[in-house]
């Protein structure tokens, strides 16, 4: 079988279609500038058989176009489309969370600078309606218009072994995220314990992958610091897996790709398959990510981005 069912999901839609590793560390490059082949070859550390697989994948997608630099011309450039410039929003969110937990010397070189009010910033996301920062907590979740059952594939790509920690450019500025969300099922299992997923029995129910499989990935999570172990009966001993503070923060990222999802992942137009209430207003939750010096809502065109070293400026 190759196919399985599982709760219509704005977050699964998106990251079966841009959620792998490669995938995201593209994307990354693309919004940074990187737009040939063999710059991306460089940049992401791809080998070309899978750089090439991907490309297609995400041409396939709608989030890549590629076509001649110039009218006419040979060389061939990649460039993002309007469903890949809206995933802006979670490349901003993705920054902060590993600015937050990973901290090195060149992150906090980062300068982001917002263009309308001329100052250095940090993105927030915030509720559209009271314009309170977003938090896990504050949400709750209800069936929208398009609650239904989605079928997906098994596969969805050529699976790789990728170390994020090997890929070579500076500007992988999120590849710690990358790193744990970059894998479907662990991404899945993320997404499932903010709606209170704890016990391995509830994961296993809603994603009917192989035990093992999800051993593996709830293992890795509370390695990299996502979940913590939490004991809940002695004997014989069974462990619950309690989101940590960190686990917690990667929210925002997980709502901005939901949104994302709820908007361009949406092939039948039933609409979206949750509707998301901000407890702390009553209102139908629409996270925007805003500046945290002037309030306004950043698009990409609005935004400097600058790696506070003289070598790669
Ligand atoms: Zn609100
Ligand atoms: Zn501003």
């Amino acid at each position: 079988m190759n196919t399985f069912t599982t709760r219509a999901s704005s977050i699964n839609r998106a990251l079966d279609q841009i959620g792998d590793k490669w995938c995201l560390l593209i994307i990354q490059e693309i919004f940074w500038g990187i737009n040939t082949f063999s710059e991306m070859l460089a940049t992401t550390g791809a080998s070309r058989g899978v750089l090439s697989d991907r490309l297609q994948w995400l041409q396939k997608v709608d989030c890549l176009s590629r076509a001649p630099a110039r009218e006419g011309g040979k060389r061939m450039i990649y460039r993002l489309t309007p469903k890949s410039i809206d995933l802006y929003d979670s490349a901003l969110m993705a920054l902060e969370w590993e600015r937050r937990f990973f901290p090195t010397p060149e992150l906090e070189s980062v300068e982001l600078t917002h263009h309308v009010c001329g100052h250095v910033f940090t993105p927030q996301m915030r509720c559209s309606a009271c314009n309170e920062a977003i938090n896990l907590h504050d949400v709750s979740y209800q069936p929208g218009p398009g609650a239904t059952q989605d079928e997906r594939d098994k596969k969805v790509r050529r699976r790789s072994s990728l170390s994020v920690q090997a890929v070579p450019s500076r500007r992988s500025v999120y590849r710690n995220l990358i790193n744990i969300v970059g894998d479907r099922w662990t991404a899945n299992v993320l997404a499932l314990s903010f709606h209170g997923f704890k016990r391995f029995e509830q994961f296993h129910e809603e994603l009917p992958v192989a035990t093992n499989i999800l051993a593996d990935r709830l293992k890795f999570l509370v390695e990299h610091g996502i979940f913590e172990q939490v004991l809940y009966n002695q004997r014989p001993p069974r462990y619950e897996y309690e989101l940590t503070g960190k686990g917690e923060a990667t929210y925002p990222w997980f709502l901005s790709i939901l949104q994302w999802g709820d908007k361009w992942c949406d092939p039948s137009g039933a609409g979206k398959p949750m509707r998301l209430i901000h407890k702390t207003c009553g209102h139908t939750l629409q996270g925007r990510v805003k500046c945290s010096e002037c309030d306004g809502v950043l698009s990409a065109q609005e935004v400097r981005f600058h790696i506070g070293d003289p070598q790669v400026a």
